[in-house]
């Protein structure tokens, strides 16, 4: 078994209202590994400069990852982001995105990253994650991430990726705006009838949303007294969503599997949140994993008491 992924690694300068960081490891799919080993082995697939410190490699091989994929370019600098969040931490404004090694990145596989058993495309060009779609035969599940970037600017491209997945993972209002429907349940139906056979409606602070045929699933977010940067959120709940499929491998990715995994992407995204970057889930247990886990499953039943309602 064994987990791929292609997506940014990166330094990000992030500001919030808690604090800043001039340079800090990110990048989708670091914040991805981080999460997903705690159920596979993963091999993140992406170029980094020769900024890239062995440090960054460190955190990169937690649990176990494999980085044979990753490929330092000479002379190149690694890829860099910059953003600001709003003291309510709900807007957050990009000041700088420097692609740099990305801008010549062509997706190389090795075969053990081709022969995964499930692929996750992090958020990049969409020609570049369908590349990389195309060399993964093998794999049971695909999911995608991808932002509006892309929308505007690689429509076509990106509907084209979309169509050879299985679940596509976005924010609400991505979606709306990729289908231009004016109703989440609408603009997942839709991307529904495009070929995914899932979809991950990423709602921020208010949880996720799992659309699965006729069938609806949602969790709020563990609910959290501080958080102290929001960057990483996604792609760590993608992480442990897509992780928790990779770890079961002999059972059907039905409705109930995916909304099992829900509850593992939100209780590891809740971690991410407490800190900044990566510091957090860096130091992260399993049991601490598996408590928030549990405290969801109990602040999300309740049992139906059938009164009598008045006519
Ligand atoms: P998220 O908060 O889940 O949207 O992910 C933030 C991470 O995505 C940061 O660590 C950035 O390095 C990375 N990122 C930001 N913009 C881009 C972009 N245009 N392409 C790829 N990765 C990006």
């Amino acid at each position: 078994m064994s987990l791929t992924v292609v997506g940014s690694l990166a330094y990000d300068a992030v500001k919030t209202p808690f604090g800043e960081r001039e340079r800090m490891l990110g990048g989708a799919a670091t914040h991805f590994a981080l999460a997903a080993s705690f159920f596979d082995v993963v091999r993140p697939v992406g170029p980094v400069g020769e900024d890239f410190d062995e440090a960054s490699f460190a955190t990169l091989r937690t649990r176990g990852t494999v980085t044979d994929d990753v490929e330092v370019v000479a002379g190149g600098k690694t890829f860099f982001w910059s953003g600001v969040y709003s003291s309510n931490l709900n807007e957050r404004e990009t000041l700088d995105t420097q692609l740099n090694v990305f801008e010549s990145f062509e997706p190389k596989l090795s075969q053990e990253s081709q022969d995964a058993d499930v692929l996750f495309l992090a958020n990049i060009q969409p020609d570049l994650q369908l590349h990389v779609r195309r060399q993964c035969t093998k794999a049971r599940f695909v999911a995608m991430d991808s932002m509006n970037l892309w929308i505007d600017i690689a429509n076509e491209s990106l509907k084209k990726v979309i169509g050879t997945v299985d679940c596509l993972i976005l924010n609400d209002e991505e979606l709306e705006q990729l289908t231009e429907k004016p109703t989440l349940q609408q603009a997942a139906r839709e991307v529904l009838s495009w070929g995914p056979r899932a979809v991950v409606a990423k709602l921020g602070k208010y949880g996720a949303a799992l659309f699965t045929g006729d069938d609806f699933f949602a969790l709020p977010a563990y609910p959290l007294a501080e958080v102290i940067d929001p960057t990483g959120a996604g792609d760590t709940f993608a992480g442990g969503f897509v992780g928790y499929v990779a770890a079961h491998p002999d059972e059907e990715i039905d409705h109930q599997l995916l909304s099992r995994a829900m509850a593992y992407g939100t209780a590891l995204a809740s971690y991410n949140v407490e800190e900044f970057g990566t510091e957090r889930v860096e130091r992260l247990t399993s049991d601490e994993v598996q408590e928030r886990v549990a405290d969801l499953q109990r602040m999300t039943a309740f049992s139906v008491d059938p009164v009598a309602l008045r006519a």
